[in-house]
């Protein structure tokens, strides 16, 4: 301000003096007076242009340079220009976060919905579109409840009592692949409220087979452990005979036998299922396997078939070894060959063959010509508890768990099950192991371990 009085002065002295100095032959003093008008005339009219250029650049979109107007003016600009540069980089790194944010909410494995007072979306991530059917964009500023109308879902809404988490079908449901949601609402803000859901679908269905698992077990334990119980009794209170003693008892040993193998299998899986992959260095003896196997499946035919025991055929044909846990292996063809003569009428015919496929993988094959099973059992036959018939199963002393067994052996060696059955014409089941499990190893002329 001090230089705009100094300058205003400056140009009606300067007028004034250039007046005098015209004036002074003539001696006509009030012509200092006129310069000096026209001094501050000029200053006045270089100062309004100034303005003229600093209005128009305050109203361009201040992205050129200040022009070179000068004086107050200049410097008044200059502050105008810093002032709307720190503003532009606040919005900037205000937009920026923003956007970091919503990206964040973007990447969340949970749906997110942000809606406004009036319930309506105000932002939603893909996660959340695909659980509720929505449109990212096209369903920005629509009423939640319009749009997702499972009714459970309207009446949580309309309840506003969001300390809960309400469980409700996804958009993608069908009866064949359900999809299950865990969805909560939390107010924030003036009235805001933010929309978390979950995919609960797995979570649900580990839950009811954990379930099914406790209820199954439960029924095969209580089965022998009631008629144990009624034999104790039995035993307890009446008189018997030296011979009839002798069945009961050996009736209870059965029961006790069979508790015994339920509670070995389980343990058979869920050692399977806790323990670590399997070491593929370790390397068996196929042929050494098909011995153990031959001598097991000959045992129990004996004990199930007495005079008439099974025809058996044991083929080894793979020379070489298969490489991983060698008791997890024997466990999962052994099941395979258990199963044959449980399953095989006494006197039928069973084969068991190893050999290779051409391009070093190993295949491991049980046939037999018992009863066959019906399409319709067969992709549910390596189910725990799964039985074609359970009477027949449970008198063979099965536990509903030994095919479950291979299933997952299989899985821990990257091997392949197939099982190929029709009622009436007996069984094939198939191990077929890849050569990376084998193929080395057979070439590799180690010892045996
Ligand atoms: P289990 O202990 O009952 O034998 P598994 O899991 O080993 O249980 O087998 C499941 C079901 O598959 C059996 O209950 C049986 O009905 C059927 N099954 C398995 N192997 C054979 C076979 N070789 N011949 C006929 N049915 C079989």
């Amino acid at each position: 301000m001090f230089w705009r009085i100094v300058g205003f002065l400056g140009y009606q002295l300067a007028g004034a003096t250039a007046g005098w100095l015209l004036s002074i032959k003539a001696d006509n003093h009030v012509a200092a007076l006129w310069g000096c008008l026209m001094g501050a005339t000029i200053w006045f009219v270089l100062d309004a242009l100034r303005s003229v250029r600093a209005s128009r650049y305050l109203r361009s979109d201040l992205v050129a340079d200040v022009p070179p107007v000068g004086g107050v003016w200049g410097d008044l600009l200059e502050r105008a220009r810093r002032s709307f540069r720190a503003k532009d980089k606040e919005r900037l790194d205000a937009h920026n976060r923003l956007h970091d944010f919503l990206s964040a909410l973007q990447a969340s494995p949970n749906g997110v919905v942000l809606l406004d007072d009036r319930a309506c979306i105000e932002w939603c991530n893909q996660t959340a579109a695909t659980h509720f059917g929505l449109d990212p964009r096209r369903d920005l500023q629509q009423t939640i409840g319009n749009l997702v109308r499972d009714p459970g879902f309207v009446a949580y809404l309309a309840r506003r009592e969001f300390d809960r988490a309400l469980l409700m079908p996804g958009h993608d449901n069908t009866s064949s692949r359900p999809v299950r949601l865990s969805v909560q609402l939390h107010p924030y803000g003036e009235g805001r409220l933010l929309l978390l859901s979950s995919d609960v679908t797995a979570l649900e269905q580990a839950e009811a087979m954990r379930r099914d698992f406790v209820a199954n077990v439960s029924h095969e334990i209580r089965t022998p452990l009631t008629v144990l119980a009624g034999f104790v009794e039995t035993l307890q209170t009446l008189q018997l005979s030296a011979s009839e003693r002798a069945q009961y008892l050996a009736l209870m040993a059965a029961q006790a036998s069979r508790m015994q193998s339920l509670v070995s299998d389980l343990l058979t899986l869920s050692r399977l299922e806790g323990s670590p992959a399997p070491d593929f260095s370790h390397r068996t003896a196929v042929s050494g396997l098909m011995q153990r196997l031959e001598q097991d499946a000959r045992a129990l035919s004996a004990v199930m078939g007495g005079e008439l025991s099974h025809q058996f055929q044991f083929d080894c044909n793979f020379p070489g070894r298969v490489g991983g846990n060698a008791s997890e292996l024997l466990s999962a063809m052994g099941n395979l060959v258990s199963n044959a003569v449980r399953y095989t009428p006494p006197g039928g015919c069973i084969n068991v063959s190893a050999s290779a496929a051409g391009d070093g993988r190993l295949v491991f094959e049980v046939r037999d010509t018992g009863p066959g099973i019906a399409p319709e059992h067969l992709p549910r036959l390596t189910e725990r508890f799964y039985r074609v018939d359970r009477s027949r199963s449970r008198e063979s002393g099965g536990t509903g768990l030994g095919l479950a067994i291979v299933k997952h052996v299989a899985q821990r060696h990257g091997a392949e099950l197939s099982i190929q059955s029709k009622p009436g014409q007996g069984s094939v089941f198939r191990l077929t192991f890849p050569s990376a499990r084998t193929t080395e190893i057979f070439l590799a002329d180690s010892p045996d371990d």
